[in-house]
């Protein structure tokens, strides 16, 4: 914030009563808090009446941007027929069992259940534990270690903030816990090592999987967990021939691939899944985020049938299967759910999204001639812009200089809100952008930019 304005009454209050996520929180007063009051299509407006093109879907979830009718009158007429209700006991609703249904028929791999939660990070903690159940029930008791990747980013509960791979997310918090291993983070311009080449790279990283699968014990490995393209982490996009060569190797030990769909699914990559694009075949399917396009909250996770039987035979033991969250699959979440699939098939949204991301792509490309830009990465509308103190050598800036916050605070400045992870700028602008509104993006952006290179300077 400049602190030559004066705090609105609604910032005053929001400073002194919200403890906010992912802030640096020891500087609120002087970062923001930026108030918004309302959105329409890729637009948000603050409290002062700015627009801010939102570049980021808001956390990678608004996909259908703000104010759509459709949802909101799916969600009026959920809230008047059934505000809440539960599936724990053999309950059901009709919104639930519905999106279960359209979940299946949309699955890039046959699925038989559908587990819901309210979130990702709950998606994320169900897959571990529905991991470690499947091997109890299997009489494997001692195959329950899961393998992640540094820069994975798959939620904050104990265990998926375990299995994201992100130095914030442990330092201080006591985490990870045990039987959790992180193996390399699949990014060639920042691992690759002097000389090799991407493919040596990759022939170096799948070493180095099957090297800890062996250490460890193929017996201790219950699964391995990864974002198709890594989102906090970056927006890493992993060697072609990367999935392909992982998947041989978990196959080999019987270890099971859990795709986290959070950011990728319902057509972000300009496929229904992620997974579609990267050529992986998940075992199991966590989703959230764009599930709903973030009209409200629900995760969920996608079981096949031979896995979903072992649950079967160990409920037949213990007696029921102990697992739930009051607000997995609330029947507003599933209704929204419902509609958002509906529009993405009807409004052809990621057909949308293909012929928009030549632009994007374009556009991103640009960038790479910047003096600030190290590389630019993306795939369909999901993308970042990675700043670096030298291009030739690729030396990062120094992290206490806070570079990326800087740029994000030049983009709010000039109407954008964009998402700085270290010192690479997010974007991921919700799907329904149209090509005006991309090129108005980036030239908001280009001027961050420039302030940017003035203030480094
Ligand atoms: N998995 C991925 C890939 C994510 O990007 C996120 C959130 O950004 C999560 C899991 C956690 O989801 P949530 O914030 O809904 O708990």
């Amino acid at each position: 914030m400049n602190q030559s304005v004066p705090l609105t009454n609604l910032q005053t209050r929001d400073i002194s009563s919200v403890l906010h996520p992912y802030t640096p929180i020891h500087r609120l007063g002087e970062i923001g808090p930026l108030v918004i009051e309302r959105g329409e299509g890729v637009f948000v407006y603050d409290t002062q009446g700015r627009d801010y093109i939102e570049g980021m879907s808001g956390l990678w979830c608004a996909g259908l941007g703000f104010g759509d009718e459709e949802m909101i009158d799916a969600a009026t007429e959920q809230l008047r027929t059934l505000p809440y209700y539960h599936l724990f006991g053999a309950k059901g609703t009709e919104s639930a069992i519905e999106l279960a249904e359209k979940l299946k028929e949309i699955a890039p791999v046959p699925m038989s259940k559908v587990f819901f939660t309210s979130s990702g990070s709950e998606a994320n903690d169900t897959q571990v534990k529905l991991a470690w159940y499947m091997n109890n029930a299997k009489g494997r008791p001692n195959k329950k270690k899961i393998i992640s990747r540094m820069k994975a980013y798959h939620g904050v509960t104990v265990m998926s903030a375990s299995l994201t791979g992100l130095p914030y997310n442990h330092i201080g918090w006591d985490l990870p816990v045990d039987r959790v291993l992180h193996t390399d983070c699949p990014h060639y311009y920042r691992f690759g090592q002097d000389g090799e080449t991407e493919q040596e790279f990759l022939n170096r990283i799948v070493g180095s999987l099957r090297d800890l699968i062996e250490r460890e014990g193929p017996d201790t490995i219950a699964a391995m967990i990864a974002e198709p393209i890594m989102g906090a982490g970056g927006v890493i996009i992993p060697p072609a021939g990367y999935y392909p060569a992982i998947q041989a190797l978990l196959d080999e030990h019987d270890i099971i691939f859990i795709s986290d769909e959070v950011i990728t699914g319902f057509g972000r990559t300009g496929n229904w899944w992620g997974s579609q694009t990267v050529n992986m075949r998940p075992t199991t399917i966590s989703t959230a985020k764009q599930l709903t396009a973030a009209y409200a909250p629900l995760g969920a996770v996608m079981v096949p049938e031979d896995i979903y039987q072992a649950y079967v035979d160990h409920s037949k033991q213990i007696g029921t299967f102990g697992h739930g969250f009051t607000y997995g699959g609330h029947p507003l979440g599933c209704a929204l759910g419902v509609k958002a699939i509906e529009i993405y098939q009807k409004r052809d949204i990621i057909g949308h999204v293909r012929s928009v991301a030549p632009v994007f792509e374009a556009r991103m490309k640009k960038l790479t001639d910047h003096p600030l830009v190290g590389e630019v990465r993306h795939c369909g509308l999901v993308g970042a812009v990675e700043l670096v103190a030298d291009k030739a050598t690729k030396r990062s800036f120094d992290p206490k200089k806070g570079v990326g916050a800087q740029c994000a605070k030049f983009c709010e400045e000039n109407g954008l809100i964009q998402r700085a992870i270290v010192d690479s700028i997010a974007f991921c602008p919700p799907m329904i952008i149209t090509e005006a509104q991309l090129n108005e993006l980036f030239d908001r952006f280009e001027k961050a930019l420039a302030a940017c290179e003035a203030w480094v300077s």
